[in-house]
């Protein structure tokens, strides 16, 4: 098949790179034109096909716009056409006394006339057979139509072969069709089959396609791993140095979970090969010291090590608290942000290639091109969900032979563990620092504020402290910032009383800083918030959190905010101010965060609600994620994938070989990097 250029650059919008694409660009639903209703008993609201002869067509001007209306009529009534959008080709198609199918779904219009708004419609001579089968309708792109689609993958099932990739055995087995029978089925419904047969995750062919994909998946995982394990990476051994230096100054002992899982990371960076570990625990499990640690651990081995965060508030949280540790162990740490001035920036870059920085704390910003490591042994990212797939699959490729520590407070879901996560190893905090009280949490409506308020004044009366975040404007940074300065203004106006800061994203570092260091010697009894809170701050003697247009946020992000409270010894309380009428998706998370407090509860919820896609990131990122398989509804299918993998690979490695290149095609190196 030689195609134009410009249609192979359509195409390959649609992910077709090479022949075999083609046949598992399948079906998104069917059209079923193999009836034709007389108009008057055609059903109304579901896609039917009517054919009629045009009685009248004509362009109508209605607001500066036109609108094309045709009528159609058979022996049994007559038919409304409209156009909102259509070209010249399709007044010409209209033209009166053609006989025309159009496929559609018909309504009452305003007039109590029967009306399809834009039909699929075909001249047709009279007499002309219906089709026997159910039509495919495939995922397009504009300028490429349902026709052309079909005769390409008609090529493409014609030339292609359709062997299965997979030992028979194993198809039997499972109990599923084979490759060849799946596919043709998909692209060519038999004749008599029923849409809502074809259309059901449940049929076998389907059935074929998920396990297929779910394999596919897993087979390069495993391989992912393997790849990994025959790489070498520098053994960061380091002599215990700074690690007992900084475990000496802190103000507390490492919790047994935390024990353990430093010396499990420790484990994999003297082990030769590359680490891909991923160090998983709620918000306020005390990660940071572990990244601190590990990060402590190469720069004694005489590595370097690199901090990434997903929002500079982050990042910078990290710097600030990090600075102060490295600084008492005589140590350098540079920040590299987006937005740092050109001469910060070469000076970071240089202390980062001349080897005097230890430690590089930043945004995605960190791996640029020109962000050259003099000795590079680990990195660290935080929050890594947030990331997405893509770039975690990146930066893989990036940091090459390097260590790489992941961490999250959003626990992964079971399905996700099984699925996109399977090529890391996890560890688990599973335990909380001592002296967390339990968090009430109350959700209470906007209009209930000043009894809001009066709560703050009588918990800073017992001496606690509250926060008061901001509701969250994604569409304006501005916009975020004046409505909290305003809010400071009502509060102070409403609690003349109390000292009242304020604390937002765009305030320069050491300004925050500031702002944080004078709540923390509670002299600021009520601090005022944007989101930016979200993470890092810790403050044992806050007490209570108000959220604003908590119906706003998040699930993770309202769990990371409660989170503030609750570190001391005193009963904390969190409120979730809400404004009325809540949305079906705002109500159901409420709920959640409402009666669960564990973390891990929460995302499996968040998961639940939103879906893989948004959950890992993907949707920013533009992952390639599974096609067809759905790994909650295909959960079975997705533990025989995981259980065949191993077994295929080492049994029928061709096979394994044959079945990733047909479905991961020239793209299997993006996730064996
Ligand atoms: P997260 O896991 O959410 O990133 P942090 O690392 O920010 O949590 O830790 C939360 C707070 O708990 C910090 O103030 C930290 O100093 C403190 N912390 C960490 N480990 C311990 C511990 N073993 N005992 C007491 N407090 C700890
Ligand atoms: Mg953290």
């Amino acid at each position: 098949m030689v195609l134009s250029p410009a249609i192979e650059k359509k195409i390959s919008k649609l992910g077709i790179q090479q022949p075999s694409d083609w046949l598992l660009h399948l079906p998104l639903r069917y059209e079923d034109e193999t009836q034709c209703f007389a108009i008057a008993q055609a059903p109304l609201a579901q896609s039917v096909m009517v054919e009629g002869i045009v009685q009248h067509c004509e362009v109508k001007q209605r607001g500066g716009r036109g609108q094309l209306r045709a009528v159609i009529a058979d022996a049994s009534g007559q038919l409304v056409l409209r156009f909102i959008h259509f070209y010249p080709s399709q007044i010409k198609q209209c033209s009166v006394g053609h006989r025309l199918r159009v496929f559609g779904e018909i309504r009452l219009n305003f007039f109590g006339e029967a009306e399809m708004v834009h039909p699929k419609c075909r001249v047709v001579a009279s007499n002309t057979p219906l089709s026997t089968h159910l039509s495919p309708v495939y995922p397009a792109t504009q300028g490429i139509t349902q026709l052309q689609l079909r005769k390409w993958i008609d090529a493409a099932l014609a030339q292609t072969p359709l062997d299965d990739t997979l030992p028979p055995a194993m198809v039997q087995t499972l109990g599923l069709p084979s490759f060849s029978e799946a596919v043709l089925t998909l692209h060519h419904p038999p004749a008599g089959s029923e849409v809502a047969v074809l259309q059901s995750p449940q049929f076998p062919p389907w059935q074929r396609i998920y396990f297929d994909e779910l394999l596919a998946q897993q087979l390069s995982m495993r391989l992912a791993y393997r790849a990994r394990q025959r790489k070498a990476a520098p053994i960061l051994q380091g002599n215990g140095r700074f690690t007992s230096a900084l475990l000496q100054q802190l103000p507390f002992a490492l919790t047994a979970a935390q024990q353990r899982v430093w010396q499990e990371i420790q484990q994999d960076l003297q082990g030769g090969q590359p680490m891909h570990r991923l160090l998983q625990g709620d918000v306020g499990a005390g990660k940071t010291v572990i990244a601190a640690l590990s990060a402590l651990d190469a720069i004694e081995a005489g590595y370097q090590a690199a901090l990434m965060a997903p929002t500079e508030i982050l990042a910078e949280q990290h710097y600030l608290k990090l600075r102060q540790w490295w600084e008492s162990l005589g140590l350098t740490v540079v920040w590299l942000s987006g937005s740092l001035k050109k001469s910060q920036r070469q000076a970071a870059l240089k202390q980062i290639a001349n080897g005097e920085a230890s430690l590089a704390v930043g945004t995605h910003a960190l791996f640029q091109e020109d962000v050259a490591f003099a000795r590079l042994g680990l990195t660290i990212v935080d929050e890594q969900h947030r990331f997405g797939v893509a770039q975690r699959l990146a930066l893989q490729a990036k940091g090459g032979e390097t260590h790489q520590l992941m961490m999250s407070a959003t626990p992964i879901p079971r399905t996700l563990a099984m699925s996109y996560y399977a090529d890391l190893d996890v560890s688990v905090i599973d335990e909380l620092p001592p002296g967390r009280t339990p968090i009430r949490t109350r959700l209470i409506a906007a209009k209930r504020r000043p009894e809001v308020m009066a709560a703050i004044a009588r918990e800073i009366e017992q001496g606690r402290q509250a926060y008061w975040v901001c509701p969250l404007i994604e569409e304006s940074e501005t916009l975020e910032l004046q409505t909290a300065v305003a809010t400071q203004q009502e509060l102070i106006l409403a609690l003349p009383q109390l000292t009242i800061g304020l604390v937002h994203g765009k305030m320069k570092a050491d300004e925050k800083a500031a702002v944080m260091a004078a709540f923390l010697a509670n002299e600021i009894h009520l601090l005022v918030a944007t989101t930016v809170i979200e993470v890092g701050v810790d403050v044992p003697n806050a007490t209570l959190m108000i959220i604003e247009h908590a119906e706003r946020m998040g699930l993770a992000q309202l769990h990371q905010l409660r989170g503030r409270v609750g570190r001391g010894r005193h009963a904390s309380s969190c409120v979730l101010l809400f404004e009325e009428p809540l949305s079906e998706l705002a109500r159901a998370r409420l709920r959640v965060i409402y009666e669960h407090t564990d973390g891990f509860e929460i995302a499996r919820q968040d998961l639940l609600i939103r879906g893989p896609g948004e959950f890992l990131g993907a949707k920013q990122s533009g992952t390639p994620m599974l096609r067809f398989a759905d790994i909650e509804r295909d959960v079975a299918l997705l533990e025989q994938a995981r259980q065949w993998a191993p077994c295929l690979l080492k049994q029928w490695p061709d096979a394994a070989r044959a079945h990733l290149a047909r479905w991961l095609g020239g793209r299997e190196h993006f996730l064996q990097a």
